[in-house]
């Protein structure tokens, strides 16, 4: 079979594939067809938290499809209550309802946003969602919608109503816009990924939540991205010191499987109740199965140093690299501005050395699963850095 006509043939073409058949994995190193290796700065973008095939992570997903792998909402199952408990305690949450990616936690998000402000006011005007530009928040209709970037608006009309955009950072264009009324909702990525890997301003988040509380808007965190171990801490909330009302997570949650979350405070875990929400797959026990043994190993607090010291590292090895202007980001999320070379063009560098980077905007952008050795992360920084020469 020629694999990669065979997908231009069959697959819609939504994807801009890299020219390369991704075989097996183990650690942070993938194998092509013909063995070749490639150490992965990517990580699935951002979801192979504990790696490729991770020993632990594999027997758990295993042994749970032996056993089973799916019922339906309609009945209890351990891994999912299992999970459920692990996750709210971790993350300083009540409640959360599980889903299977990051725009459907989303979407759950604003669902409980808009039901939580008709229960308390019982108008249906109050309804209308704050982002922020260069967000990214998913590709559904509503999600499209909350994400900041007229790039994403085009094609699909209508759009689902009552989204707003403020400038990121920019504090008094979002009083003045909350102020203004109608809003029940604000939401935001502590660091803007797919927009380039810009963290916010501390003091903005401040102001912004202050507000929200005065003016009984919800905050809405989508940490789809800087969750669950991602920027040093298990969520970046806690380097910000606030709990938004809302926090989803999903990507590095199932460690490959896909799961997402939707985590409510006390405020909000109990908007949604019977037939409000919910969804098929959401909480199966193979995806809970694995998510478990991604919590247990993120809840040791040796890991969390261990991804600090790591970004530290891959800081200090780029920060003699002549052709790097910046790097932004938090912990193992990383974004690199470059002084003249195209992303695209060192991706593609990389990529033939045995190196996976990922983009966003005009940055070179890092994932790297959250337990890469040592040993990986020298091999691929020194790619990295003779790809930037
Ligand atoms: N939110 C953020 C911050 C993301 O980075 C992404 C994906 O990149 C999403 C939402 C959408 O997640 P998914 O692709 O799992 O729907």
């Amino acid at each position: 079979m020629n694999i990669k006509q065979a997908d231009q043939q069959h697959i819609i073409g939504t994807y801009n594939r890299q020219d390369v058949i991704i075989a097996s994995g183990q650690s942070a190193t993938c194998y092509d067809e013909t063995g070749k290796g490639y150490i992965d700065f990517g990580s699935g973008i951002g979801v192979n938290a504990l790696g490729y095939c991770d020993e632990e992570w594999s027997k758990a997903v295993c042994v749970q499809a032996t056993k089973l792998q799916h019922t339906s909402n309609l009945y209890y199952t351990q891994p999912c209550v299992e999970l459920a408990e692990m996750l709210t305690a971790k993350s300083g949450y009540q409640k959360v309802l599980f889903c299977n990616s990051g725009a459907e936690a989303n979407e759950c998000a604003i669902k409980i946003a808009r039901k939580y402000s008709f229960d308390q006011y019982k108008t249906a005007d109050r309804h209308k969602i704050l982002t922020l530009t260069n967000s990214f928040h998913g590709r559904t209709i509503t999600t499209l919608s909350a994400t900041g970037q007229d790039a994403f608006h085009h094609y699909f009309f209508p759009f689902t109503d009552g989204f707003d955009y403020a400038d990121a950072n920019d504090f008094a264009m979002v009083k003045m816009m909350l102020s203004s009324g109608g809003y029940c909702g604000v939401m935001f990525e502590f660091v803007q990924g797919e927009g380039g890997v810009i963290p916010l301003e501390h003091g903005f988040i401040d102001q912004l939540v202050t507000l929200c509380e005065e003016l009984d808007i919800l905050t809405i965190a989508d940490e789809v991205q800087t969750g669950i171990g991602r920027t040093g801490t298990f969520l970046a909330r806690e380097q910000y010191h606030v709990l938004p009302n809302i926090t989803t997570v999903a990507k590095g949650l199932g460690g490959g499987l896909p799961i997402g979350g939707c985590l409510t405070d006390e405020k909000t875990c109990n908007v949604l109740s019977f037939s409000d929400h919910g969804t098929t797959y959401g909480g199966n026990p193979i995806a809970c199965a694995g998510a478990i043994v991604v919590l247990n190993r993120i809840s040791d607090t040796e890991f969390l140093q261990e991804v600090t010291r790591k970004s530290a590292f891959i800081r200090s090895e780029l920060s003699s690299c002549p052709e790097v202007l910046s790097v932004d980001g938090l912990g193992m999320m990383l974004g690199i501005a470059l002084k003249s070379k195209k992303a695209s063009d060192v991706l593609a560098t990389c990529l033939e050395q045995g190196l996976l980077v990922l983009t966003a905007k005009d940055k070179i952008r890092l994932l790297p699963p959250l337990t890469i050795t040592q040993k990986e992360l020298v091999t691929g920084l020194s790619i990295l850095k003779s790809a930037l020469q």
